[in-house]
């Protein structure tokens, strides 16, 4: 639904697509010129320290500004870029821009970090590497500045491959994190041999905080489990002040939500990781 008052005003999803008799095809050859036509922007929400409530980090989030069919959201067209490849081009563009982007707040906060959504494809390529040390690099960005979010299911495959892609990207100083934590079919065991550094635990279970004593459970046993396993906790999805103090209250480390910050432009988020000084007089 579309939002008014806020900074965005998206129109989501598939059904909007389908209103909008756009076939696939068409969709398609929209989405091969989409990085080439420098359609792509990126929004950047906070990730805050729950202790102190500073800004942390930022997910970079990719949104499609689509010439006839206007602002489009990742879940109206990543499937689809999924599906056909285009999603390789897609991320790389999302990885380069990302890094320039915390390269031009280091100057004020130095250690925050930059995450980007990768899609599972990318781990059984052998350019990833490559990739992410050409945009750190061009960038002039530490490789410990940026964190790259997979799915469970992605790095569930579990084959060697992507075992080792991942240690290399740990080798070089990247941050992995375990995205929507939960929502996979997650097999305890894989958090063995996994080198990630951070859990994101699904906003399903922070929603549902408030009235449901089993997502309670779940979110303080995960974020027990994850202190085992050396990971970060980041809380996805906090809306309320009630869900915020439950998190806290919990133990996770990291929030993210509606609570701390929308995802915005970029100017907005640098200003968020440094309190404006206003000028008195
Ligand atoms: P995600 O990685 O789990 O990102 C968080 C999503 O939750 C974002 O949706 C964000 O806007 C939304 N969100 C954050 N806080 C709240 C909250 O308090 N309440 C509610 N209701 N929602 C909140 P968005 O931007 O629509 O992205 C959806 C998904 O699309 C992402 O989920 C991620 O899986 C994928 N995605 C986004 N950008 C990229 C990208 O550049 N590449 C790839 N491969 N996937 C992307
Ligand atoms: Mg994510
Ligand atoms: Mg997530
Ligand atoms: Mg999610």
């Amino acid at each position: 639904a579309a939002k008014a008052g806020g900074k965005s005003v998206y129109r989501t999803c598939t059904p909007a697509l389908r209103e909008a008799a756009v076939s696939r095809a068409e969709l398609i050859a929209d989405l091969r010129r989409v990085v080439d036509e420098g359609q792509l922007h990126l929004e950047y929400q906070p990730i805050v320290d729950l202790a102190t409530g500073e800004v942390r980090s930022a997910e970079a989030l990719v949104r499609w500004r689509h010439p006839r069919l206007g602002l489009l959201s990742p879940a109206s067209f990543l499937p689809l870029a999924e599906e056909t490849g285009l999603i390789l081009p897609i991320d790389r563009w999302v990885i380069h821009e990302a890094c320039r982007a915390a390269a031009t707040w280091r100057d004020r906060a130095p250690e925050a970090t930059v995450a980007v959504n990768i899609a599972a494809a990318h781990l059984r390529r052998p350019d990833l590497i490559a990739t992410v040390t050409a945009a750190t690099a061009g960038a002039g960005l530490a490789p410990r500045a940026l964190t790259l979010e997979l799915t469970e299911s992605a790095l569930i495959d579990g084959s060697d491959t992507v075992l080792e892609r991942l240690r290399q990207l740990r080798e070089l100083g990247i941050r992995i994190a375990i995205d929507d934590f939960g929502t996979g079919y997650s097999s305890l065991s894989y958090l063995h041999h996994i080198p990630a550094t951070e859990l994101k635990i699904d906003r399903s279970f922070v929603a549902r905080l408030g009235e449901d004593a089993r997502a309670y459970a779940t979110v303080e046993m995960v974020t027990r489990l994850a202190g085992a396993f050396d990971l970060t906790v980041v809380a996805e999805g906090v809306e309320t002040d009630e869900q915020h103090a439950a998190v806290t209250a919990i133990g996770c480390v990291h929030g993210q939500g509606w609570r701390y910050g929308r995802p915005t432009n970029l100017a907005d988020l640098r200003a968020a990781l440094v309190p404006a000084v206003r000028p008195r007089g």
